[in-house]
């Protein structure tokens, strides 16, 4: 690989003199393994995503600033999942001859600052040439107190559903790029710029109010389905209640259909989670301006599956299920 003349070694320099060193990492970039503390007590998570340009991203549509974000937001949400705290990220990347040095920068720039805002470290990678499109591995560390991990098979009849923040806004965006149109603006940071809840999925998990968590990535209907798949159970969900922005709001009024997005659009990056009814008002407490929880149904017994209801009861089943690479 030579983006702008640049060696693969030079590569590994530039970023290693970036990198800020970090208390958990007794080795980081530069060595054969990258070496590091799991906290006492703690267990290690790890999680890794793939991102393929035409697949997953079209450079024509995303900066790569907010590319490099993204690719390190939507793999420290499963940590955030968990409710741990990311700790190393590994970056493997596939680089395409014609990607320039100035957008190679950009992005690595763009993986630093969202590795700063999670209070992260890049520990490592591997760095190769790619015959067509760029190619980009992201794997997290993390860490959880022993005991406090928020598994997806917690779930009990009665518990709560809540969901974080809005739904729909990435979705929406994604639908007006694809028909060609300029998507409102909070929606496009949304699918650009997601935010991985790692705070409150901390906070979830300490306080131990969440029996069953899910980041929300291919969409609340199919991800409240794994949920409901490994714990055997039902749940009945409010359509009415589900929490849109205001960019969303304003978009429907024109185009009422973009509504099931709200439940079957994928790229929310919240946190959808059950907690037993007795934590209502301490999870309601933990709601802030910016990021609201929203109580959005009941789980149920198995045999009840999943039923999506209005105010008043009646069945309001989306029209389409989630983002599936094998459909
Ligand atoms: P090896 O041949 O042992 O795999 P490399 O030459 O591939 O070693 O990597 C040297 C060092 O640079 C290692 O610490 C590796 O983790 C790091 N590294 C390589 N590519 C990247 C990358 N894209 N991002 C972060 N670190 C990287
Ligand atoms: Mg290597």
């Amino acid at each position: 690989m030579s983006p702008g003349g640049l060696g693969e070694f030079e590569f590994i320099e530039r970023l290693r003199r970036r990198c800020d060193p970090n208390g958990a990492l007794v080795r980081g970039i530069g060595d054969d393994c990258a070496v590091a503390r799991v906290p006492a007590g703690e267990l290690l998570l790890t999680s890794t995503d793939l991102l393929i340009e035409d697949v997953h991203f079209r450079t024509a549509w995303i900066d790569m600033h907010d590319l490099g974000r993204k690719s390190v937001s939507v793999n420290v949400s499963d940590v955030a999942a968990m409710g741990g705290q990311p700790l190393s990220l590994f970056l493997a990347l596939g680089i395409p001859a014609d990607l320039s040095l100035e957008d190679l920068d950009r992005f690595t720039e763009g993986v630093l600052s969202a590795c700063r805002d999670y209070g992260a470290v890049l520990a490592g990678g591997d760095t190769c040439r790619s015959p067509r499109g760029l190619f980009i591995s992201v794997t997290v560390e993390g860490a959880v107190p022993d005991g406090l991990q928020v598994t997806r098979d917690g779930a009990r009849p009665g518990d709560l559903v809540w969901v974080s923040g809005t739904l729909g806004d990435s979705a929406l965006a994604l639908r007006e790029l694809l028909a060609g149109r300029q998507p409102p603006e909070e929606c496009l940071r949304r699918h650009h710029d997601p935010r991985a809840r790692v705070e409150l999925g901390r906070t979830l998990a300490a306080q131990r109010f969440a029996s069953a968590m899910i980041d929300i990535s291919d969409g609340l209907f199919s991800d409240l389905g794994h949920i409901l798949d490994a714990s055997g159970c039902g749940a009945v969900l409010r359509r009415d209640l589900l929490p849109l922005s205001p960019a969303f709001l304003e978009f429907q009024q024109h185009q009422p259909e973009v509504n099931d997005l709200a439940l079957t659009g994928g790229e929310d990056y919240e946190l959808l989670f059950t907690s037993p009814p007795q934590h209502a008002e301490a999870v309601r407490a933990l709601a802030t301006p910016d990021l609201p929880l929203t109580e959005i149904g009941q789980i149920t017994v198995s045999t009840d599956g999943l039923r999506i209801v209005d105010a008043q009861g009646t069945l309001r089943m989306p029209t389409r299920s989630g983002f599936d690479h094998f459909a």
